[in-house]
């Protein structure tokens, strides 16, 4: 599993036979923070802790919800199992907003690439449609309607807080363990195959977001924050984690 740890020594604990690598974000001091644990829709085990928390705690901590982050791990790698690797060839489905569609791979004359969405179709025109051509046209596809999609919708967001905020400047990563984040300076990094979620999925990160320029880390004032603005936000969330392996998988 990949550390995503900045600057701390491996993280793992033993459970059964398996042992289980998690990787720790240390917050800034704050008034009641605690030690909180989430299990990434992709299977990486992250860990908040306070800067100042020892490693003891942590570990007790962590071995103390050891039963319910292996349940979480291991069903990420029963629903893994049956994602199959993408081979960018004609007819393979390719979700975009929430909506399937089929890939059409056609060997156009020209040396220009194209792109567009037509019927139930992602038609891919290119001169040379070997597998990695399809793959990079198709990525940049996803990169050019993330930009436009997010912008729109981080408008529609930021239109229905209730609370005011500088718009936020925003940039695109590709990663492999995260929707998005954002930086105390007020930047949103979102990663561009979200726009394969459907539209309240990627409303429900980028407000996830705002709502960490507000409270920096996940606490219970931050939960009211989302609950306020997006009642329906869980079971949004829960839709994004049951299509991670299918969106992320690339
Ligand atoms: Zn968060």
């Amino acid at each position: 599993m990949r550390d995503l740890a900045v600057g701390e020594a491996d993280w793992s604990f033993q459970y059964g036979s398996e042992i289980v690598y998690f990787a720790v974000r240390r917050q800034p001091l704050r008034r009641n923070s605690s030690i909180n644990i989430h299990v990434e829709p992709e299977g990486n085990v992250l860990v908040d802790a306070p800067a100042d928390a020892s490693r003891a705690s942590i570990l007790a901590a962590v071995r103390k919800r050891s039963r319910w982050i292996q349940g979480h791990v291991s069903a990420f790698l029963r629903r893994r199992e049956h994602v199959l690797p993408r081979e960018y060839v004609s007819g393979e489905s390719f979700m975009y907003l929430g909506r399937r569609y089929r890939l059409k791979v056609i060997a156009g004359e020209s040396a220009e690439v194209s792109v567009k969405l037509r019927g139930g179709h992602l038609e891919l025109r290119l001169a040379n449609p070997l597998r990695q051509m399809v793959r990079e046209a198709t990525k940049g596809w996803i990169r050019d309607r993330a930009r436009k999609v997010f912008a729109d919708r981080l408008d529609a967001v930021l239109a229905d807080l209730n609370w005011r905020l500088p718009a936020p400047t925003m940039r695109l990563q590709a990663m492999n363990a995260q929707w998005g984040s954002c930086s105390p300076s007020g930047r949103l990094t979102l990663n561009p195959w979200l726009v394969k979620a459907p539209r309240d999925c990627i409303d429900y990160v980028i407000l996830h977001e705002l709502c960490h320029l507000k409270e920096h880390n996940h606490s219970r004032r931050f939960y009211r924050l989302l609950d306020k603005n997006m009642p329906p936000w869980r079971s949004r969330k829960k839709r994004l984690d049951e299509l991670a392996e299918v969106i992320l998988n690339m």
